[in-house]
């Protein structure tokens, strides 16, 4: 049976399309205070944004008429007629914003154009009144999806939504680094931008803000900025170097006049651009700053504006490649010795050859290796120029070759031994864990997670500072919500895997210390498959000999198994009858 909706439930569903969670309502409150021209912007939410989102700015502000006509659809100062789409230059235009906005929450604006006069316009029930404000704006919205139920259901819990809004926040104060941000969590400043726009040269004020927005202060001082420009645009690429690899794209952004857009293309001309700078498997972070003329870019196919279509993608993506190639040409000096790819690797620190193995080909090894910086151990490092000429022979161990894409074969006195590089390198990483401070990684974007169960809860609760010690910051949200707010640098696994491998920590009846550090070796260490180059097979080798000196039995892994097969001399002889 086909019903035709009451006016006022089709607008409630078409709202919930524009507004489907907080983070939304934040991103259009936020970009109508920058549309309004403001150089302060203060956010705060409650609940994740659900019991309050709050947006106080000191922009133009509006009139008692435009107050009252602000909250009805299709209603925009911004646009007069359908030819201003190729001119607008504000990040809104559609007038649907704040109609929606009053459809799924309570509504309080407060506005003022001077100071002199300003007007409170509330939804439910709808009054406008005067009242006394400086210029600016001030919109609250309460109680979101109050109304819609079916809405309400589809929304994560509060830490989750929290982090939403915080990542858009995040995003709108990249893009506009001469407006100061605040953000206020459940009352807690949680984030603050100073603007900043005295430091001269508009490239270095992005990167600035981009290196305060996302990274720790320590990491800061690895940021670059390139500028280019081409017919109809023009671009500001802020990226980090080697130094600041991530294993994932998470952290590559692409903004188009100042909206971020999704745009796989322009960040594989991130990457294009940077390429040989980075060990495979891992992702350069930075944004890139597209600034183009309206009419050469289309900003109205996505009804969340996060796509664009650009008249010409391929000269933008070209002009940012060559722009990052140039700069690296540029400042070879800075690079040569952090190479990655096919070639071995970086210069020799003889002193510090205590736990490491350098991988120097193919993706996952590469990842191994990138683990083990971030673990604190130091590679091998070659002095040597190619791997032709490395040693094959070190300590009386003669490294004679890999097989089945698991074992390394070396020969040492009168026996064969054939090790386990995984179970291997497992071990000593194990040891590692066990012996030296576990060293931990901020989370820039804490996992969120509940528990199923109060079983979990108390034991989490209980064990949280001896999970600190091992790496793993948790923060109990309460209700069941927890945070992973950091985990053991190097550490690089799915977050739905990573709670669950807290989460069986439970099931440790053994120390938990051992079963943690067994798992952080287990997830860290090289995996079958992964080529070893000579000497990181060499090295890994000789320090897993070097147990049996002590041991009594053959060395295992954590896991109970053993390192590796020897095959004796004599008994190779005696096998093809040369001796009996
Ligand atoms: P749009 O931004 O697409 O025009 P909105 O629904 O978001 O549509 O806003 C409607 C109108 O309300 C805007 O065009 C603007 O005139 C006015 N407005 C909204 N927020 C503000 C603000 N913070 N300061 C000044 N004017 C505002
Ligand atoms: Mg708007």
């Amino acid at each position: 049976m086909i019903r035709i909706l009451e006016p006022d439930e089709a607008k409630k569903i078409a709202a919930g399309e524009v507004i489907d969670r907080p983070a939304a309502l934040v991103r259009e409150l936020i970009d109508n205070a920058l549309d309004a021209g403001a150089l302060n912007i203060e956010l705060s939410i409650e609940k994740g944004g659900i019991k309050k989102t709050e947006i106080v700015d000191d922009g133009c502000g509006m009139n008692k008429n435009d107050l009252s006509l602000c909250i009805k659809t299709h209603a925009t100062s911004k646009i007069q007629s359908l030819d201003d789409l190729s001119r607008f230059t504000t990040l809104g235009f559609r007038g649907e914003a704040l109609a929606a906005a009053a459809a799924v929450a309570r509504l309080e604006i407060v506005t003022s154009t001077d100071g002199k006069e300003a007007w409170l316009l509330e939804t439910e029930p709808y009054k406008l009144t005067q009242t006394r404000r400086n210029r600016g704006t001030s919109v609250r919205a309460f109680g979101l999806f109050d109304s819609i139920p079916a809405r309400k259901r589809f929304l994560k819990r509060e830490p989750s939504e929290a982090m939403l809004c915080r990542q858009i926040f995040t995003e709108k104060a990249m893009a506009f680094p001469g407006v100061s941000f605040r953000f206020v969590q459940d009352g807690v400043l949680k984030l603050q931008f100073l603007s900043c726009t005295n430091t001269g040269e508009n490239a270095s004020v992005l990167q600035k803000r981009f290196g305060e927005s996302i990274l720790e202060p320590q990491e800061r001082s690895f940021l670059h900025a390139e500028k280019t420009a081409g017919k109809g645009f023009s671009v500001t690429i802020v990226f980090g170097g080697p130094e600041l690899f991530r294993k994932d794209r998470r952290q590559q952004y692409i903004f188009a006049n100042k909206r971020r857009i999704q745009d796989f293309g322009m960040m594989q001309a991130l990457e294009f651009g940077l390429a040989g700078l980075f060990p495979n498997g891992t992702h350069p972070l930075g944004a890139v700053f597209i600034d183009t003329d309206p009419a050469m870019a289309d900003f109205n196919i996505h009804p969340a504006k996060r796509e664009v279509r650009f008249a010409d993608s391929g000269a933008i993506h070209h002009s940012v490649t060559a722009a990052l190639r140039k700069y690296i040409h540029g400042n070879t000096h800075d690079y040569t010795h952090i190479k990655y790819g096919n070639e071995p690797v970086i210069k020799t620190t003889p002193e510090k050859q205590e736990g490491f193995i350098s991988l120097s080909s193919g993706n996952q090894t590469q990842e191994a290796f990138a683990a083990e910086k971030e673990t604190g151990y130091n590679p091998v490092e070659y002095s040597g120029s190619s791997a032709g000429n490395a040693e094959k022979k070190h300590n009386n161990i003669r490294l004679v070759g890999r097989v089945f894409d698991l074992f390394i074969i070396v020969e040492q006195g009168d026996k064969l031994y054939l090790i386990d590089q995984h179970a291997a390198h497992e071990r000593i990483l194990y040891d590692h864990f066990l012996s030296a401070n576990i060293s931990t990684q901020k989370l820039l974007i804490p996992i969120p997670f509940s528990t199923g169960n109060d079983e979990e809860d108390t034991f989490l609760q209980t064990k949280k500072d001896e999970f600190t010690n091992l790496g793993i910051m948790l923060q109990n949200e309460g209700g069941g919500s927890w945070l992973i707010e950091a985990l053991p640098a190097g550490w690089k696994t799915t977050d739905s895997k990573t709670v669950e491998v807290i989460l069986a920590l439970q099931n440790a009846n053994e120390n938990l210390v051992e079963r943690w550090a067994a798992t952080l070796a287990c997830h860290t260490a090289i995996k079958d498959g992964n080529y070893l180059d000579d000497k990181s097979a060499l090295s890994l080798a000789e320090s897993v000999l070097k147990l049996s000196d002590k041991e009594v039995s053959l060395p295992r892994c954590p896991h109970g198994r053993p390192l590796w097969k020897t095959l004796s001399r004599d008994e190779l002889f005696k096998a093809v009858r040369r001796k009996e």
